[in-house]
């Protein structure tokens, strides 16, 4: 069973609650010879996942949102039963954006026995924020896997917002021995930001009106790096050291961390190659907020 609504302005967009529904549309889409996109995601959605759920749409047919506040991915004092939720206003912005379908699961259906059995991707995990929230990834790759065979993507779109998630899926797709999850193709696209910089996000609506205006410190400490770098600078304490006093300029601002790392291991380097990808990378917390953001230094780009 599924419910079919309409969008505004003029889109019917499908919505799945079960796997076995979303797979016999599935089925009968391929039969037509589409080609399936998916965007997961946990709702609540904002520009960053509109511009995943259009560029998932300028190459397929049919394009598959999930939405799924996914409890294995939180820690226990963390957001889950506070996460903001709101199906209509997501309806609509999957329809005006050019989703076909959405994949709205309950917890039953995508962990019908609990949540007993994960998967762990090593390598990419225990740092940042696997060091910050010890069982996120593990609920993240789980999730993912799951999403991906009920949603049997031929690509899925993740944005570098969640830089360290990127690799982790990556990771997840290129070891599964499942062909669901094995043969999707990943893409990854750039972050939408407000326009003085604060990096979108479904979480920025608690911030209180002061910390919404002292957020985009976070953005401007990655961009004093990232001009650094331009300017030649390797060294990564240097770098750091520079998002530090940006981010200082902030008093109530928390850091967890603020590192520049290679880009492909996370690992650490004193200085970096000058042919090295490498990525900046901050989490902080204002007021309740946890809040992360990125850059990506590609040097051969
Ligand atoms: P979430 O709903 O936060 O789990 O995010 C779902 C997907 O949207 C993930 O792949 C995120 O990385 C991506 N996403 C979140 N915020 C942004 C943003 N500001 N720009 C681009 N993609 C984003």
């Amino acid at each position: 069973m599924y419910l079919r609504r309409m969008t505004t302005p003029n889109r019917d967009v499908a919505v799945f609650t079960t796997i076995a529904d979303l797979h016999s549309y599935l089925a009968d889409a391929r039969r037509s010879g589409a080609t399936v996109g998916c965007v997961p995601t946990m709702g609540y959605l904002h520009d960053g996942h509109a511009s995943l759920i259009r560029e998932a749409a300028a190459h397929h047919k049919v394009v598959v949102v999930s939405i799924f506040v996914n409890p294995t991915q939180f820690g226990p004092s963390e957001d889950f039963e506070r996460y903001p939720r709101d199906f209509d206003r997501d309806l609509a912005i999957v329809g005006n954006a050019g989703g076909t379908a959405i994949f709205f699961p309950s917890v039953e259906e995508m962990y019908p026995s609990g949540a007993r059995s994960t998967i762990h991707i090593d390598g990419v995990t225990e740092m940042l924020e696997g060091a910050q929230r010890p069982t996120h990834f593990d609920g993240v790759a789980t999730v993912v896997s799951r999403l991906f065979e009920a949603m049997l993507p031929d690509e899925a779109y993740f944005g570098q917002k969640d830089y360290q998630q990127t690799l982790v899926v990556k990771r997840l797709v290129a070891t599964s021995p499942l062909e669901a999850v094995n043969r999707a193709t990943i893409t990854v696209l750039p972050t939408q930001r407000e326009v003085d910089g604060l990096a979108r996000s479904s979480r920025n609506v608690y911030l209180s009106q002061e910390d919404r205006a002292d957020a985009p410190v976070i953005f401007r400490a990655l961009s004093r790096a990232r001009m650094a770098y331009a300017d030649g600078e390797r060294s990564a304490t240097v770098l750091e050291q520079l998002m530090l006093d940006e981010l200082s300029t902030v008093q109530r601002l928390q850091v967890e961390y603020a590192t520049a790392v290679d880009a492909v291991t996370l690992l650490p380097s004193s200085v970096f190659a000058d042919d090295q990808h490498i990525v900046l990378l901050v989490a902080a917390r204002l007021g309740s907020t946890r809040l992360i953001d990125n850059l990506v230094i590609d040097p051969t780009a």
